[in-house]
Order: structure tokens, then C-alpha cells, then sequence
């Protein structure tokens, strides 16, 4: 008999967002994580279009958000489907809540999966805290995959001694010149009239220097006229924005989490797709059914692909496109396509919204 039903390597958004879930259904688990402790070190937004457990770690939720680019600035509201912010501190203490609560789950902390191997009907998982054997194994590590294209971004929240920020309205894409050579845009969650998440953020190639996040994060305080501010928490982060981006699965394991396609390769948002993965693969594991994470319909890759290729190859004009976009595409539908929405209605309205003739060419002519 195997040690464990379920092995999974990585205790991060995706490995935790598995177990929590596997935590109510009879299903045995272990969890092997390299971190002693977790820190509150992201904030995960995205447009709620499902439930999931972590319901009560919502920090905030708006139903208005701006997009400003070369031909002004766009207002889209919905209160059907708001965007949320998750706060990490409070979703990692909630799925090891759960964890801890569960008899037959456990989480290794300190420790790390170096290789799992098919070994007689079951799997053989090494760590540095010794072997275990388990029925499958669930690889929600990093991506070991670079990607060609990405989304870079340095942001900081800051609290400062006025009331700066307009806590009803999230600027999305402030799009800006002259930093990278990529797509850069401000964006900003305003938690609070004194307190936000300021972020410098690149659609690129290749990530920006430090240095000039850095120096750019600094021109966009200035510019939002913040004075003296304290900085309560940084975020820095490398997201893929590539169609098909995932690593090949070793033999006999299924992966997950960024490693496994989750990030939307047109905008690099994930948290919302990490929860149908693990919906789709805890139902899988207590059915006893084969396993299977969700995947793009080829429509939506074809999408993707296309659409990254224009922006790849005119970065200038992603401003603009992405302008039209926002400013275009029917109420919510747009929202709901770039949280992963596959319904037809959803894509034709993202397609009518955007100029023909790049998308065209890149349709007929693949990078
Ligand atoms: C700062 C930041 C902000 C983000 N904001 C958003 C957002 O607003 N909206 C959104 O949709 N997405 C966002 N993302 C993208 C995405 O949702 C996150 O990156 C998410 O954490 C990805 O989940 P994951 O499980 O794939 O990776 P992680 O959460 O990074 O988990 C990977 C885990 O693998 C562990 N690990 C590494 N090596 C080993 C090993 N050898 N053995 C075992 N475990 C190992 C790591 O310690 C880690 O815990 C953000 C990402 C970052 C970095």
C-alpha cells in the first residue's frame, strides 16, 4: 500500500489550493514545501467568476476599474462580477487551518521533492526529508520553463499621511512611454483614501532592471503627489504570458499551478484558474476517475496566440489595442474572457472589439 494517496510537491497557491480541498473529502494527502514559515508576500486579484474556498480572505473587492491610454480614459463597472483581491497571509493560514484539521493530510514544511519515479503501480516521491510512496503525484512547483514573453512588475504598498487614492476605483492599465521596451502601465489597488498597492508593470520580452522599476515606481509616487509614505509590503513577480506555456509532466505526475499552463497567457493572471484546476482535480481524486486538469479550447489558444503575436511584434501599439479593448468589448464579457471564460459569446465579443487587420495578419502568418 502507498504511503498517501496524493503526493504534492509544492506547497504554494496551486499545492494548497489542492490539499485545502482535498481536506474534506477522505482523500490522503502530504504536502512537501521547502518554506518553514509563509509571509504575506502577494495579493491576488482577479474578477470573481466562480467560488472557491478562500472566499473569506477577500481584502477588498471593487465594481470599477479604469483603463487610460492614448485616446483617454476608459470607466467599466460591474457588480456581478467584481474584482477581488485575495491577500496571501490570510489564504496560506486558512488552507494549513485546514490541513491541520484533516487526519489523513499533512503538510512537510523545511523540506523539498528532488524526484518522483514510477515504482511498482504506485509512485516513489524523494525528499531531503526522506522517501514516501504515494498513489499520484501532483507537481505544483515553479515552472522550470522560461518563458518568451511575461509580465514584470515591482509594486509596494505604501500608507502616507493623505488622502490620495480613490478606494472606489482600481486603475487597471495606466499605460505609460519611455521605461521599457515592452508594454508598461501603472496599476493600483486603492485599499484605502491613505493606503494602495502602487505597481510598475511590463509586458516583455525580457524583465526590466530593478533599477528602473525602481526609479519608475518612484516618477509615479511623485506624479500621485505622495510625500513622505511608509512602505508596508513589496511584491516583484515574473508571470509567463506565452500560449502553451506549461513543462512537460514527468512520467506518472500531473502538473499544476504556473508550472502547469495556469497563468492566462494573455495577461499572466492565474489565481482563478489555479481554482479550477483544483477544483477539477479534487473531484477527480475522490471519484477515483482518471486525471485531468481543464485546457484552453482551441479557439481560446488560437486567441492567445494571436493576440500575444501582435503585441510581441508592436509593443507601441499596445496601448492602444488594449484600449480598445476595454473601451469595446461588451460589459463583463471582456472580464470574464481574461479570467478564462470559453463561452463563444464572450470570445466573439473580445474579437469584434479589436481592429481586424493586425490580428488578421498574425492569424495568417504564425510567429
Ligand atoms: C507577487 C505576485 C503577485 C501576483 N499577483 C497575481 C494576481 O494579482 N492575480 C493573479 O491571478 N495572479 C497573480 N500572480 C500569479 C500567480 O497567481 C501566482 O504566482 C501564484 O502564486 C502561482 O501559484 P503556484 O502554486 O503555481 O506557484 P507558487 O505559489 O509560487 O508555489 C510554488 C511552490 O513550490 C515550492 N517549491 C519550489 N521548489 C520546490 C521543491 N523542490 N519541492 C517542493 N516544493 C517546492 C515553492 O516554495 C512554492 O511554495 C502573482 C504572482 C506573484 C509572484
Amino acid at each position: 500500500m502507498p504511503d498517501v494517496d496524493v503526493a504534492i510537491l509544492g506547497g504554494g497557491c496551486a499545492g494548497l489550493s489542492l490539499a485545502a480541498r482535498l481536506a474534506g473529502t477522505g482523500v490522503s494527502f502530504r504536502v512537501i514545501e521547502p518554506r518553514t514559515a509563509y509571509a504575506d508576500d502577494r495579493a491576488w486579484s482577479f474578477w470573481r467568476t466562480a467560488e472557491d474556498p478562500f472566499r473569506d480572505c477577500v481584502r477588498a473587492s471593487w465594481s470599477r476599474w479604469s483603463v487610460a491610454g492614448p485616446g483617454g480614459t476608459v470607466m467599466r463597472a460591474s457588480r456581478a462580477v467584481p474584482y477581488q483581491t485575495v491577500t496571501s497571509g490570510a489564504f496560506y493560514d486558512k488552507a494549513l487551518a485546514l490541513i491541520d484539521a484533516c487526519p489523513q493530510g499533512a503538510a512537510t514544511l523545511g523540506h523539498r521533492a528532488e524526484a518522483a519515479i514510477p515504482a511498482g503501480g504506485a509512485m516513489q516521491v524523494e525528499t531531503t526529508a526522506g522517501a514516501l510512496t504515494a498513489r499520484h503525484v501532483i507537481d505544483a512547483r515553479h515552472p522550470a520553463r522560461r518563458p518568451v514573453f511575461g509580465q514584470y512588475f515591482l509594486g509596494r504598498e505604501i500608507a502616507c499621511g493623505s488622502a490620495v487614492f480613490d478606494p472606489r476605483t482600481v486603475p487597471l492599465m495606466h499605460f505609460r512611454r519611455g521605461y521599457s521596451d515592452g508594454v508598461d502601465f501603472l496599476y493600483i489597488l486603492p485599499f484605502a483614501p491613505d493606503r494602495a498597492l502602487v505597481e510598475v508593470t511590463s509586458f516583455a520580452a525580457t524583465s526590466p532592471s530593478r533599477a528602473l522599476f525602481g526609479r519608475w515606481l518612484a516618477d509615479e509616487l511623485d506624479a500621485l503627489g505622495i510625500g513622505a509614505h511608509d512602505v508596508l509590503r513589496e511584491e516583484a513577480g515574473a508571470l509567463p504570458m506565452q500560449a502553451g506555456f506549461a513543462d512537460p509532466p514527468a512520467p506518472g505526475t500531473v502538473r499544476i499551478g504556473l508550472g502547469g499552463g495556469a497563468a492566462r497567457p494573455s495577461t499572466g493572471y492565474a489565481f482563478q484558474r489555479i481554482q479550477a484546476q483544483a477544483d477539477a482535480l479534487s473531484r477527480q481524486l475522490a471519484a477515483g476517475a482518471p486525471l485531468r486538469t481543464p485546457l484552453d479550447p482551441p479557439m481560446t489558444r488560437f486567441m492567445d496566440r494571436v493576440f500575444l503575436q501582435v503585441l510581441r511584434g508592436a509593443p507601441e501599439r499596445g496601448p492602444a489595442l488594449l484600449e480598445s479593448l476595454f473601451r469595446n468589448a461588451a460589459s463583463e464579457r471582456l472580464e470574464r474572457f481574461l479570467s478564462g471564460s470559453t463561452r463563444a459569446a464572450d470570445r466573439l465579443s473580445v474579437m469584434a472589439s479589436l481592429p481586424p487587420a493586425p490580428f488578421l495578419r498574425a492569424a495568417a502568418w504564425p510567429a
